[in-house]
């Protein structure tokens, strides 16, 4: 209505189907002492034991009230966010969600493995190996074309929101952290700042709209970073690395770089143009020849130098089937 305060942002979900609960998340839940998994500006996030079945949890404390503002919105969103990638096993799973006077709780399956953050900075045998690095971003990838299919935009893809299943042996990959993600399809234009500075898109640093293709720049600094170690476009201050990623002002130079697959920077290159028309899409990049299975070349080979109609599947037609040989 006219003159009202307006609390809904666009591109925010307002329907949840999960039943919120409203006892004391401590009558069904202990909360692992001293293990803190992760904490943000309004949220903390906890590991813990469900006490009717002994199975571990995250759980993400998140305050109501964040600046003086009532955010009770926000979270319903980033719920609805989390019912709506249920069909997808690359988006972390939602077990329940508790309510209290002041906070929520989102009770989120367990991912054992941590932040990939901890194996894009490490060195040497800790650190990510190519054939990782593949592995992985198809299947960050195949998460992100759902959301995108689903006309969600997930606006904080960084290597602290992408979690593992396992560290040792390598896991699956499990994104999280829905708290910055809008819905794209509304007619209504979403032009906001927000986002880590690192990894933030050049329209979103000139205030323009926001689509899927802000998402896939992300990606194409999460490549560069899980590849290198090496943040591209970070610069000694927010300033500096504001104006590095609105010039595109990147090295391709990097030794890192050299030793890997030449289509390794070729896919880099087709997410970190200014453009986002001009970017990659998931599903582009799902088809690119670095994310290819390995002897992919030489089965199709095989598959050339089998001759036609040869096919072993022929279709058995009706009074000829193989009961008939053994009479
Ligand atoms: P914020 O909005 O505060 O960034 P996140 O949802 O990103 O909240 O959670 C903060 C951190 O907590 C993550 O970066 C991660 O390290 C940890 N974390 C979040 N969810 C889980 C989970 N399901 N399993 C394990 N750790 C988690
Ligand atoms: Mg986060």
């Amino acid at each position: 209505q006219p003159g009202d305060f307006q609390q809904n942002r666009a591109g925010l979900l307002s329907d949840i189907r999960t039943a919120v609960r409203t006892e004391a998340f401590t009558d069904n839940y202990d909360i692992i002492p001293g293990k803190e998994l992760g904490r943000g500006k309004f949220a903390v996030v906890r590991k813990c034991v469900e006490k009717s079945s002994g199975r571990e949890y995250a759980a993400k404390f998140m305050r109501k009230r964040r600046k003086g503002q009532d955010c009770r919105l926000e979270i319903v969103h980033e719920i609805a966010v989390l019912e709506l990638a249920t069909a997808s096993p690359r988006v972390i799973n939602l077990h329940e969600v508790y309510e209290m006077a002041s906070e929520m709780v989102l009770v989120l399956e367990f991912a054992a493995g941590g932040e990939i953050f901890n194996q894009c900075v490490a060195e040497g045998d800790e650190a990510f190996k190519e054939d990782d690095v593949k592995r992985l971003m198809r299947q960050i990838l195949e998460g992100v074309s759902f959301l995108h299919k689903n006309s969600v935009v997930h606006l904080d893809l960084k290597p602290q929101n992408i979690l593992l299943t396992s560290a040792a042996p390598l896991g699956n990959i499990k994104i999280v952290d829905f708290g910055l993600s809008r819905m794209v399809s509304s007619s209504q234009e979403i032009r906001e700042i927000m986002g880590t500075p690192e990894y933030v898109a050049p329209e979103i640093l000139n205030y323009e709209p926001i689509t899927t293709a802000t998402d896939m720049w992300s990606i194409g600094v999460l490549s560069y970073v899980m590849l290198t170690g090496i943040s591209p476009f970070l610069g000694d201050d927010k300033q500096e690395t504001f104006l590095n990623i609105s010039q595109v002002n990147i090295s391709y130079a990097e030794e890192e770089l050299q030793r890997l697959d030449k289509s390794a920077v070729h896919f880099i290159k087709s997410l970190l143009v200014k453009e986002p028309e001009e970017r990659a899409t998931a599903e582009e990049c799902l088809k690119h020849q670095w994310l290819q299975p390995k002897g992919v070349e030489n089965n199709k080979a095989a598959l050339e130098e089998e001759p036609a109609g040869e096919c072993i599947l022929e279709p058995v037609s009706p009074g000829n089937s193989g009961h008939e040989d053994e009479a």
